[in-house]
């Protein structure tokens, strides 16, 4: 499919109505402006989608999947090293390094063995500068989804200070589907808070709003912005 002037005007218009909504909750719950950060959420779109977003100032950006962000991402860089790109999906350790060249966060530490496989690309970087590191949580304790179980999330963070050497910029979750996001964004700001971590991943499309009145630092939109995949 190809971006035509209409397409590329709907995704201008879409990030602009994002922004103000962002704008707005952070108002309404009494925090600073700027304290929350936007990331359009990119996946599947190829590069002509993305670019409209790209000059309408958009610069932090979020993928699930290292092999489809290496194919894309490097030729929208080319024009813009200032973009920030974000992991939201499952990494797996064979891909590890990868990410390391291509990520500036990745939010799905959510393991004992990608911590470690962390830790060991990480002391190989000598100096590069290393992606800030978020652990996701299983708010929903879904059996299917990634994430820490939250009884869980104290010991693993301390492990993975204390054990891996790693330092934690904070937490993500994705609530499940079927029920309302508000209580697990409750539980992942207390388990970050309880933590002393201050970057919160938690927001999407439907309740970033919600997230932003919980303490979200980073909501993480993708088809309020781009539309549907
Ligand atoms: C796809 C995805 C999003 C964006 O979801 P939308 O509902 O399209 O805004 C956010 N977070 C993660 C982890 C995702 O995989």
């Amino acid at each position: 499919m190809d971006a035509d002037a209409a397409e590329s005007a709907q995704v201008s218009a879409h990030l602009a109505e994002v922004r103000t909504r962002i704008a707005t909750a952070t108002r309404d719950a009494g925090r600073p402006e700027g304290s929350v950060r936007l990331i359009a959420v990119s996946k599947t779109f190829d590069a002509p989608h993305i670019r409209p977003a790209l000059e309408a100032g958009q610069r932090l950006f979020g993928e699930n999947r290292v092999q489809e962000a290496r194919a894309k991402w490097p030729e929208l860089t080319a024009d813009h090293s200032d973009v920030e790109l974000h992991l939201i999906g499952p990494l797996q350790t064979n891909k590890v390094r990868d990410a390391l060249g291509l990520f500036d966060v990745i939010h799905t530490l959510d393991r004992e063995s990608l911590a470690v496989a962390l830790a060991k690309e990480m002391a190989r970087l000598e100096g590069r500068p290393a992606p800030r590191l978020l652990v996701q949580v299983n708010t929903g304790e879904e059996p299917q989804k990634a994430g820490i179980p939250p009884l869980d999330a104290d010991a693993f963070l301390a492990r993975c200070r204390e054990t891996h050497g790693l330092v934690i910029d904070g937490l993500m979750c994705i609530p499940p589907a079927d029920e309302p996001a508000a209580a697990h964004f409750a539980l992942l700001a207390t388990i970050a808070r309880r933590n002393g971590l201050a970057t919160l991943s938690m927001g999407m499309s439907g309740d970033y709003e919600t997230a932003i009145q919980l303490g979200a630092t980073h909501v993480r939109v993708g088809s309020a912005i781009f539309g549907h995949r």
